[in-house]
C-alpha cells in the first residue's frame, strides 16, 4: 500500500491516505481519446484496464477529524473484487489505525458523490447488520446525489450501491447541502457537475495556503487536458464546463490539487502553456507514524 502522506496546509494538517488500488477499463477513463494516446500515459493490463489510486484525505482541524470520501466498497465479495482488482481488506482502515485515529474519532465526513469507489466504508458488516463504520459522524453530500444514488436509472446503477447509502439515510446521518456550503472555517464544498448531477469539490483555504480535492472532476493527473474527460461521465460537456470554471479558479489562486485517483504522487499544481492546461507533481513527505 501506499504510504501515508503528510502536509501542513496553514492551520489544516492533513494526511493523503490509499485505500488501494482499483483496476479500470482504460478507454472509459479517457472517452474519445485513441489508445495510441492514452496508452502512452497510463499503460493498460491485458483486460485493457488501468491502475487507479484511492486517496481519501484526512483532515485535522483544530481537535476535529474530518475525512473526505471513504474509499471504495469490498462488501460485494470476491468475484466485484476480481472485476476491479481490489485487495479484500481496506488500507484505509488500517492506515487510520497506524495514524491512532479511531473509527470514532472522526467527526465530519464530506462526499464529493456516493458512487462505490468513494464511499464504500460508510458500512461495514457487524454481527449479520450493516452499521456505520464512523459511528459519530455527519456525512455530507449534496441533496441532488443522495437523490440519485437512491433512485439510480439504467446509466447510473451500475455506480451506486444501496449498501453504502441506505442505512445512513434511513438514521438520518446524511447532512445535505444544496449548492456552495463553508462546512467549517475554510473548509468548502463547491458543486462541479458532469461526472453525474451532484458531484462536489472539496477546498480548502487556510493562511492563505489553498488545496482542492478533485474528485472525479479530474480524477488523474495524466487527466489534465480539457479534452480528456472519461465516457463514464453522464454529461461530458457539462464536465467541460465544470473543468473550465475550476481550472481558471485553481490556476489564479494557486490551489494545490489533490487527484482522487491518481495512483502514484497524488498532489500536483495547474500550470498553462501555449497547449492548454498541464500539472506538474507537488512532493509531499511520507508521515511520521
Ligand atoms: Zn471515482
Amino acid at each position: 500500500m501506499r504510504p501515508i502522506l503528510y502536509r501542513r496546509l496553514g492551520l489544516f494538517e492533513l494526511w493523503v491516505l490509499s485505500d488501494g488500488e482499483l483496476w479500470l477499463d482504460g478507454g472509459s477513463m479517457f472517452g474519445i481519446v485513441p489508445r495510441p494516446l492514452w496508452a502512452k500515459l497510463a499503460t493498460p493490463d491485458e483486460q485493457n484496464r488501468i491502475r487507479l489510486g484511492l486517496n481519501p484525505l484526512l483532515l485535522r482541524i483544530g481537535e476535529r477529524y474530518v475525512l473526505i470520501e471513504t474509499g471504495i466498497d469490498r462488501k460485494p465479495g470476491e468475484k466485484f473484487r476480481q472485476l476491479y482488482g481490489l485487495s479484500p481488506t481496506h488500507p484505509l482502515l488500517a492506515q487510520l489505525r497506524l495514524l491512532g485515529v479511531e473509527p470514532e474519532d472522526i467527526s465530519l465526513v464530506v462526499h464529493t458523490h456516493l458512487h462505490f469507489d468513494h464511499c464504500g466504508l460508510n458500512t461495514c458488516w457487524a454481527e449479520g447488520r450493516l452499521v456505520p463504520t464512523f459511528p459519530k459522524a455527519r456525512h455530507v453530500v449534496q441533496k441532488q446525489e443522495l437523490h440519485d444514488a437512491l433512485h439510480p436509472h439504467e446509466r447510473s446503477r451500475a455506480s451506486y450501491r444501496v449498501e453504502n447509502v441506505e442505512p445512513l439515510a434511513e438514521q438520518g446521518r446524511f447532512e445535505l447541502v444544496e449548492g456552495e456550503a463553508e462546512l467549517l472555517p475554510g473548509l468548502w464544498v463547491r458543486p462541479a457537475p458532469g461526472h453525474n448531477l451532484g458531484m462536489q469539490v472539496v477546498e480548502l483555504e487556510s493562511e492563505g495556503q489553498r488545496l482542492a480535492y478533485t474528485a472525479d472532476l479530474v480524477a488523474l493527473r495524466c487527466q489534465t487536458p480539457l479534452l480528456y474527460i472519461p465516457a463514464f461521465d453522464l454529461y461530458p460537456m457539462t464536465s467541460l464546463e465544470s473543468r473550465k470554471r475550476f481550472y481558471s479558479r485553481w490556476l489564479e489562486g494557486d490551489f494545490l490539487l489533490c487527484y482522487a485517483h491518481e495512483p502514484g504522487h497524488p498532489l500536483g499544481r495547474l500550470a498553462q502553456d501555449e497547449r492548454g492546461y498541464t500539472a506538474v507533481i507537488e512532493p509531499l513527505e511520507n508521515a511520521e507514524v
